[in-house]
């Protein structure tokens, strides 16, 4: 089996030289199955010179090679961070995890991984030796993945798809009558991809370092009290839309409270809303779990504030009539209706 990576993952790393070395590993197994012993055979061939050389040893595995041995590398490369601060080779840590996890359709257990933020608050538990409950079966045997996410924002997407119910360009909202609000707001989303992965890069790799330079005691991870505090502090901007909400936010209903303002079920679609519910559930049962969402929404929301400082510069004095299928509806208070992005969106669309 090739390795099973999307483009855009790869990109998603901080150390280009880390990124450059996946894709290489990628192009090379692109048409052929990847079996233990040549996975460690590309590990050291493109991944070993990012790794300081007293530590080349961990790649040194006894014959037979397996998967698990493979594994084994990605624990001792952990254990080594737990006594050293090298961003890089924690950066490689996750590259080889992932060509552990993602050479075979589904993923090999060990990792659920969607997104790199993911990867890092999966390895920063790990390194506090906090238990990750990261699945939820129903019934049928089915299983819903609460760290899976919409590659736009940071709603669960529809399942076996890339996107929520939000951005999806062709399901309409409660109350809206046609399709066009819907796709403005997929095209809005994917002209600020970049933007946007950008962001929540950025918030990742200064909290991760912190978490580092800080031998994993700053309380980077959501802690269980004081969330207000935290909240203001590292999520500013999801802060500030809670409003007149703070007033009331304290540990008890600190989840729910921010599942209501990121990821409230109402207004959606039957199937999106069964699944919304059961996340949240899920995550007011094991509260920790949010961090990658807030992550998401911080950075998309930072992004947004950047977009439309660059569209306000644009816009003046060239203001273009507001489209009134675009107009914004009172879903949510923070999905991409809001009036300043919709406007913006159309005024961009039609430039
Ligand atoms: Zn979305």
């Amino acid at each position: 089996m090739p390795l099973y990576l999307d483009d855009e993952f790869i990109e998603t790393f901080v150390y280009e030289e880390v990124a450059v070395a996946l894709w290489a590993i990628h192009l090379h197994v692109e048409d052929v199955a990847v079996t233990p012993t040549l996975a460690l055979r590309l590990i050291q061939q493109y991944l070993q010179p990012l790794i300081p050389p007293e530590h080349w040893h961990v790649l040194n595995q006894k014959q037979p090679v397996t998967w698990n041995r493979i594994w084994m590398i990605c624990s001792e490369l952990g254990f080594l961070l737990g006594r050293i601060n090298d961003p890089l080779l924690f950066e490689v840590r996750i590259a080889i995890e992932l060509i552990h996890s993602h050479t075979t359709l589904p993923p090999r257990e060990y990792t659920i991984a969607t997104v790199i933020e993911v990867t890092y608050f999966l390895s920063m538990c790990g390194q506090l030796k906090i238990p990750v409950q990261g699945q939820i079966r129903l019934g049928d045997g089915q299983r819903v993945d609460p760290f899976s996410f919409c590659t736009l924002c940071w709603r669960q997407p529809f399942p076996g798809r890339k996107l929520c119910a939000h951005h999806a360009p062709s399901t309409p909202l409660q109350g809206e009558v046609d399709t066009q609000a819907a796709a403005a707001r997929y095209k809005s989303g994917v002209r600020q991809k970049g933007q946007f992965d950008k962001a929540v890069n950025r918030i990742l790799t200064k909290e991760v370092t912190e978490f580092h330079e800080g031998l994993f005691t700053p309380v980077v991870l959501l802690p269980k009290q004081g969330i207000a505090a935290w909240v203001a502090e590292r999520r500013p901007l999801l802060w500030q839309l809670l409003g007149e909400r703070q007033q009331e936010f304290n540990d008890g209903n600190a989840v729910g409270m921010l599942l209501e303002l990121l990821h409230s079920p109402d207004g959606l679609p039957p199937k999106a809303r069964q699944i919304y519910r059961l996340i949240n559930q899920h995550l007011h049962e094991y509260p920790l779990l949010i961090w990658p969402m807030l992550i998401r929404a911080e950075g998309w929301h930072r992004c947004r504030e950047e977009v439309r400082g660059q569209w306000g510069g644009k816009r003046s004095g060239a203001g273009r009539p507001v489209q009134p299928a675009i107009e914004p509806s009172a879903t949510s208070p923070c999905t991409d209706q809001q009036p300043g992005a919709a406007r913006g969106c159309v005024d961009h669309e039609f430039q």
